[in-house]
């Protein structure tokens, strides 16, 4: 970064204005007087002794300092972080300096909120707003910013780099690292750290936003994770807004809605229910799947809306389906982890199942065995036990792939395992598949879990799940998720293909 030469004669008012704002001349007071009066005589004596601090007052020497680090209870706002940023950039091109804006957020911020609830969520940000205002210079200013998190303006230096800011980043984690104990209980807090070097032509505004973006890209990537400022993390923020906003849209105006795949007893051939899975009707680029589109959902915070919108098309398709006579015991909705998180979902979830007059006992949710076998939230773990009691069943899907323990699966109330597509991918012909399976289905038998077997593309497939004893199944070979309207003519025919089955028996010849 190239610094501009200072403007050399209001370079020397500024560089006065600095020196006279240093206490330490104070100490030349009574020399300066003294030589007043050797060389004015009495009345200049008088002049200097009353004039000289006024000189002083007026320079700012009596004031901390310009910036000045308030209390922890006493930070100051946002608005003053701006004030003083704005200063030291008015003043740059006379005094040379640099500065450079750091914000730090708290990982896990939410999560913090949820477990142990406002009074901790204040006394953790006390305590670390203590800890940055020790490591931090004299000169430096600190403000709480809405989100939870902290601005930071350093006061100005003649040469400031990356390295230097990083150092002091570093120290600043280590600082808000240190437990915090309360009622006898340590918290471990760690924050993420985005900052953005002063350059020609920012203001105040644009400094401040810069390193609030690059703290955004460091809680993307933290835990602990610190950033500094790239224009190519502003565009990625404004494509990122773009793609909210367009999905957001996607959800509002029906544009994002639920396709049906049926689940069928391998006994029976009954539908033992559907599962909802979530399309994308996009007006130019056609129909766009899951895999698209979900990792956006997630990364732009929509996972919440997303379920809400799929919840109601699965419940609105079994009231339509029940008004037709149909005969559809369960409807299946996948739920993601930040949907689990949410401490009210239970609530929610009821109150929806009310509003369409539905059994909960209809409403299956599928939650990831990654997400149970990882887990050690507890909001997700009483999120499931409170789902379990209101009544839903419980779906462990990809399972196989997650590494959950038999302790979690029944620690989870889990009612039935989806079995992996991998495991059942050419399991007719497959001896070792066929091995893997039937550990997997004495295992659910012991644990009294239900079973049924996911990607089920081949009659092959189906007959040796049937035979090996999967009580259910599900896949491209029974149907693939089709949208709603569809659905009644596929119940229709699945059901008349089980009416003929006694046909078929009765017409077998009876043995003499
Ligand atoms: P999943 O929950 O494991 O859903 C099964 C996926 O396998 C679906 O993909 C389905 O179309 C596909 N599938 C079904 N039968 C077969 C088969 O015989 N062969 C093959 N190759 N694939 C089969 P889809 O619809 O693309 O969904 C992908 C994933 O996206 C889902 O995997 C689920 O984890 C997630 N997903 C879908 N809808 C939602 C939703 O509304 N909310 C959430 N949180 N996740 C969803
Ligand atoms: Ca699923
Ligand atoms: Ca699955």
């Amino acid at each position: 970064m190239s610094l501009r030469r200072p403007d050399a004669p209001k370079a020397i008012v500024f560089g006065m204005g600095n020196l006279l704002r240093r206490p330490e001349w104070m100490v030349f007071l009574p020399a300066i007087t003294l030589a007043a009066f050797w060389l004015g005589g009495e009345a200049v004596l008088i002049l200097t002794a009353i004039g000289m601090p006024l000189v002083f007052a007026a320079a700012g020497a009596f004031y901390p300092h310009q910036g000045g680090i308030q209390t922890a209870s006493g930070l100051s706002l946002h608005s003053h972080i701006l004030e003083r940023l704005d200063e030291i950039l008015r003043e740059a091109p006379y005094t040379g300096c640099m500065t450079a804006c750091l914000v730090v957020q708290f990982d896990g911020a939410e999560k913090l909120l949820d477990r142990h609830g406002r009074g901790a969520q204040m006394t953790v940000l006390t305590r670390s707003a203590e800890r940055i205002c020790a490591v931090l210079r004299d000169g430096d200013s600190v403000a709480r910013l809405e989100g939870g998190g902290f601005a930071i303006a350093l006061s100005p230096v003649r040469r400031l780099d990356t390295e230097s800011v990083v150092q002091l980043a570093a120290r600043l984690q280590t600082a808000v690292a240190a437990p915090i104990e309360i009622d006898a209980v340590r918290l471990y807090v760690t924050c993420s750290i985005g900052f953005c070097l002063s350059d020609r032509g920012h203001s105040a505004q644009a400094l401040l936003e810069a390193a609030q973006v690059a703290a955004d890209e460091a809680r993307r990537n933290g835990p602990g994770a610190l950033r500094a400022f790239e224009p190519t993390m502003a565009r990625n923020r404004a494509d990122h807004d773009a793609m909210r906003a367009a999905l957001e849209s996607a959800l509002d105006s029906g544009q994002i809605r639920a396709h049906f795949q049926p689940q069928i007893s391998t006994e029976t051939g009954a539908i033992t229910g559907f599962e909802a899975l979530a399309r994308w009707y996009h007006p130019s680029n056609g129909l766009i799947g899951p895999a698209i589109f979900l990792p956006m959902i997630e990364s732009t915070g929509l996972s919440e809306r997303l379920g809400e919108v799929i919840l109601q098309h699965a419940l609105s398709a079994l009231v339509h389906w029940d008004k037709l006579g149909l005969d559809i015991p369960h409807i299946a909705v996948n739920f993601s982890s930040a949907e689990l998180c949410n401490p009210r979902l239970a609530d929610k979830l009821k109150w929806e199942l009310d509003r369409f007059d539905m059994n909960p006992n209809r409403l299956n949710i599928e939650v990831l065995e990654n997400v149970v076998a990882a887990t050690d939230n507890d909001t997700i773990v009483t999120n499931i036990a409170a789902l379990a009691r209101l009544g839903c069943g419980i779906d462990l899907d990809d399972f196989g792939t997650g590494h959950a323990s038999i302790t979690s699966i029944r620690r989870f109330a889990i009612r039935r395992i989806k079995i992996d597509r991998s495991f059942v991918t050419r399991v007719d012909e497959d001896r070792s598949q066929q091995e893997m399976l039937s550990a997997i289905l004495s295992m659910a038998e012991r644990l009294g879990l239900a079973t049924l077997a996911e990607g089920v593309e081949t009659p092959a497939e189906h007959a040796i799940l049937a035979q090996l004893g999967c009580q259910d199944v599900q896949g491209f070979g029974i149907a693939r998720p089709m949208p709603i309207e569809e659905t009644v003519d596929w119940i229709k025919s699945q059901h008349a293909k089980i009416a003929k089955l006694p046909n078929i028996k009765h017409s077998a010849p009876k043995a003499k």
